[in-house]
């Protein structure tokens, strides 16, 4: 068997597909904040798997949680009802406010989900013309990497030898009011968005957008849908990052930190007018809802709760992105985000930057050519993050 870092690596370019660029390091172990090699090399991780690991690695609670889920019963599949996803739906409704819920695995069948459930929502509710429904969704977005979320992109890589594209998709710039009122027709389903851009840069929309898309979209009968993925769950310094604007979406759409990284879950939170177009057939997942991840899940946002990791996420966000202000560096052109959901655009491209920080024992990854994204766990300490900062002035000085 392969341990050492060197042969691990070799293995995964010898078998494994090309579809990733990973820094050259290996995780054999991993909790809170910390991760080590098999070498036994201590690292700060301030990626957090894109947010999945908000709760911080292996939080004792949701470790706790899955042992004694994974004694009971791991799958039932929907044939069946299972005693833990009763108690998850009530909790992740009473969390955003919503009537139901509608639970996957991974981020992109949740954005599928949203997407069917809006496009059925216009046919059945809105009295769209049978075929003709449109989705508006943003340019420079990530929704994912199945077929309908990369024909939602505007990237020509993430579409390049895939094709045909799912139709029915207008694109806007985001952040453009005026756009989207222009995208709107009697068919226009919904307007899908993230309320942060995370894989764009951490791109924050003008300040009011996410207000008045919401009066926008109320005044055209049309579903205000936020994917939540990233940017939620305490990410930003709010439960949701749409609670920056104090608007609540017809449809949250969840995942990464909703099974704090130990389980993978996703969801479509809405009421019941939107939802309830879902009859038995319509769509599922084998996995979806299965007891493992709902036990994960339930302990994943209470930890978020009883940590206040949203609050956490504010206090020490804004302390780390003063901190790297401070830094004087000609290269560094902005320092952006919201809490603990940072980007810092320099001049020129990341990537070597992000190979001399894990150098020095800092894990990041940069996102476009010229943006480091900073998002550790939001259960770091602020003695943490002054190490990392210590890192980068280190290394952006080199
Ligand atoms: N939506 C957003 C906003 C994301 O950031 C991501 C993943 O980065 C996804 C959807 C896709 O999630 P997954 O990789 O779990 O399919």
């Amino acid at each position: 068997i392969n341990t050492g870092s060197k042969q691990i690596i070799e293995q995964t370019d010898q078998y494994g597909a090309n579809n990733y660029n990973p820094l050259p390091i290996v995780v054999s172990e991993a909790e809170g904040v910390w991760v080590k090699d098999p070498e036994g090399n201590k690292y700060m991780d301030m990626l957090s798997a894109y947010s999945a690991v908000n709760q911080g690695h292996r939080h004792p609670k949701i470790i706790e949680a899955l042992k004694k889920q994974a004694d009971r019963v791991t799958l039932t599949s929907r044939a069946f009802h299972n005693d833990q996803l009763g108690p998850w739906y009530e909790k992740i409704c009473q969390l955003t406010n919503k009537d139901m819920t509608l639970p996957m695995n991974t981020g992109a069948e949740a954005v599928e989900t949203a997407i069917k459930a809006a496009r059925r929502w216009a046919y059945d509710v809105k009295g769209v013309e049978d075929g003709k429904a449109e989705i508006i969704a943003c340019e420079g977005n990530f929704h994912g990497r199945t077929m309908t979320a990369v024909s939602l992109s505007s990237e020509d890589e993430y579409q390049r030898g895939f094709g045909p594209m799912l139709p029915g998709i207008k694109l806007i710039p985001y952040g453009d009011i005026e756009a989207l009122k222009g995208a709107i027709t009697e068919n226009t389903a919904a307007f899908l968005f993230e309320p942060i851009q995370g894989e764009a840069g951490i791109v924050i929309p003008p300040e009011g957008f996410l207000r008045e898309a919401y009066d926008v979209c109320k005044e055209n009968h049309v579903l205000y849908v936020a994917d939540e993925i990233q940017a939620g769950l305490a990410r930003s310094g709010k439960l949701f990052a749409c609670d920056w604007e104090n608007v609540e979406p017809d449809m949250y759409i969840l995942g990464k930190a909703l099974g704090a990284g130990v389980f993978p879950i996703s969801c479509v939170v809405a009421n019941k007018d939107i939802l309830g177009v879902f009859n038995p057939g319509s769509h599922g997942s084998t996995f979806g809802g299965n007891p493992l991840a709902c036990a994960v899940s339930v302990a994943a946002l209470e930890v978020i709760e009883q940590e206040k990791l949203a609050d956490r996420s504010l206090r020490l966000g804004e302390y780390f992105q003063n901190k790297l202000k401070e830094i004087d560096n000609p290269m560094i052109k902005e320092v952006r985000g919201k809490g603990l959901f940072v980007g810092v655009e320099l001049k020129e491209a990341a990537r070597p930057y992000c190979e001399k920080l894990k150098e020095e024992g800092l894990l990041c990854k940069e996102t476009h050519e010229n943006v480091i994204r900073f998002a550790p766990p939001l259960v770091i300490k602020e003695e943490d993050l002054d190490w990392a900062i210590a890192q980068i002035t280190k290394v952006l000085a080199q």
